[in-house]
């Protein structure tokens, strides 16, 4: 059944009208096939749930050691926040600040603004300011490279074991864990069905005033 709302394409900017899609169903541009929405019944608890585990997974992965380096008999640990220390220590500022911003700052944003943007909607509030969540994600996620760190880290630990005994710690697969719960959480959060949930919110505490 046909709606009344129009919509445009972002990738070839055609103007298309909205219909209505069975559950997990989705609208392609007819003209490029782009995937303009979907639906998703469960989207949005399923993306607070990959949020909340991201949340936790990414105290984990900053609070204990990724690797262990024995060489010698000289043994280090490092987390993340330390390395980025180190390098800022060893005169490279510049790129401390950049491994501390996409590795750590920008990702640890994008989770919590999930969370802010979700959570009070499970329980049928509205957060203050949700749009400027929204703004804020749509920000830092290009800045977010968890996957390019991983890719980075595994290349390292390959090549150091060459050198030296390398033994992953917790905070590795907690930080494989953390990728792809982010990527999950992204991948199942609905932005119509989140902006349908809002109007549904704002109808309903209009009634109630
Ligand atoms: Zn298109």
């Amino acid at each position: 059944m046909d709606s009344k709302a129009l919509l445009v394409c972002d990738q070839c900017d055609l103007l298309l009208r909205e219909v209505q899609l069975e559950p997990g169903g989705k609208a392609l541009c007819s003209r490029c096939g782009n995937v303009l929405y979907r639906c998703q019944p469960d989207g949005l608890r399923l993306s607070l749930i990959f949020s909340l585990t991201a949340a936790a997974l990414f105290l984990i992965s900053n609070a204990f050691p990724i690797v262990t380096i024995d060489s010698q008999g000289l043994t280090n640990s490092t987390t993340l926040l330390d390395a980025a220390e180190r390098l800022f220590d060893d005169g490279i500022p510049s790129i401390a600040a950049l491994v501390f911003a996409t590795t750590f700052l920008m990702p640890a944003l994008e989770i919590m603004a999930m969370i802010y943007l979700l959570l009070p909607l499970h329980f049928e509030k509205l957060p203050p300011g949700f749009s400027v969540a929204f703004r804020l994600i749509h920000f830092v996620k290009p800045w977010a490279m968890i996957e390019v760190f991983m890719l980075g880290l595994l290349v390292t630990i390959s090549k150091l074991s060459a050198l030296a005994s390398v033994v992953p710690n917790i905070a590795l697969g907690s930080f494989i864990l953390l990728m792809f719960s982010v990527t999950a959480a992204a991948a199942n959060f609905d932005r119509r069905g989140y902006w349908e949930r809002v109007d549904g919110i704002k109808k309903l505490q209009g009634q109630l005033c």
